[in-house]
This record gives C-alpha cells, sequence and structure tokens, in this order.
C-alpha cells in the first residue's frame, strides 16, 4: 500500500532567466524545430540545454545556443533529470512521440517521474508548450513547494 502522509515541502524561487531544457523524440523533431522557430527571441532570453540531437539540429539550423548534453538514448534524459534534482533547471519541454516506441524508454518515465516530483513546468507537445513560454511568470521570478530533502533523510534516518 502507497504511503499517503503529507511529505514536508520547502519554497524554491525560480529565477526570472529561466533554465530551460528542449528535447524531442526523431518523430518529433520536426515540430519542435518549428514550435522553436516561432519563440525564437522570446527563448534566446533565457538559458537552453537540450539532448544531443536535439540541441544540435536547434544551434545549426536555427542559431541558438543550447547546452548540448547526451544523445537521448545515451543517457540524456537522465542528465536532464540530474539538473531536476539539484535544481538547475526549471521547464521542460519535453515533445516525447506517443506513436514511436523509445529504447530507453525507462530513462524517459524517470525524466517525467523526476519533473512531476519536483514540481517543475513540463510541456508534452507544442498547445502546451504555447501556453508555458507565454506565462507571465516566464520571465519574472516563481515562488513555488518542493519536497523537503532534508526532512525527508531525517525521516528516514531510522528505517
Ligand atoms: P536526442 O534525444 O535529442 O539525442 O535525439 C532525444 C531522445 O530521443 O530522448
Amino acid at each position: 500500500m502507497s504511503d499517503i502522509r503529507p511529505r514536508p515541502s520547502v519554497r524554491r524561487t525560480l529565477p526570472a532567466r529561466k533554465r530551460i531544457a528542449l528535447i524531442a523524440h526523431d518523430g518529433k523533431k520536426t515540430e519542435l524545430l518549428e514550435w522553436v522557430t516561432c519563440w525564437r527571441e522570446t527563448l534566446a532570453d533565457h538559458a537552453l540545454v537540450g539532448t544531443g540531437t536535439t540541441a544540435s539540429r536547434i544551434s545549426r539550423e536555427l542559431g541558438l545556443e543550447v547546452d548540448g548534453l547526451m544523445s537521448g538514448p545515451l543517457g540524456g534524459d537522465q542528465q536532464i533529470g540530474t539538473l531536476i534534482t539539484e535544481q538547475k533547471l526549471d521547464l521542460l519541454i519535453f515533445f516525447w512521440d506517443p506513436f514511436a516506441p523509445q529504447p530507453h524508454d525507462p530513462d524517459i518515465k524517470a525524466l517525467l517521474r523526476l519533473a512531476a516530483l519536483w514540481n517543475i513546468p513540463v510541456a508534452c507537445n507544442a498547445a502546451s508548450a504555447d501556453f508555458l513560454i507565454s506565462s507571465p511568470w516566464l520571465d519574472k521570478t516563481y515562488e513555488m513547494s518542493i519536497p523537503d530533502a532534508g526532512a525527508w533523510v531525517a525521516d528516514r534516518s531510522t528505517v
């Protein structure tokens, strides 16, 4: 049975200049490139990071600076998950392909779990990405709750 006790939380402030991750599966890369093209000027004001192939295509084809991590199937999704866990990421734009099975499906699930856990705003398609990128908080600081990692460890120190 799952533990439904409320979990202690702490406040986290997202910075005005957001750190935004961009990821697209192969079947969704064209769609993400089109979306990035529409929001190019807005995105240029923030710090962009992406999985290897996605980042390289955005940089090469659109001239935006994107910090490229490992390609998704080689561990890039896990690297983005690490950034989330370390509070070094603020938004996740992840166009995952609902039609294509992926070899790194466990990594994708893990990334989406960490985003949910750490209260990271996530967009998985163009319409939700439009809403997210046009949010009034995009270029302002934003206060939110995240799990209290210290209390979590203290609570479990006797197990
Ligand atoms: P890629 O990775 O940007 O290197 O293609 C994305 C993915 O497939 O998860």
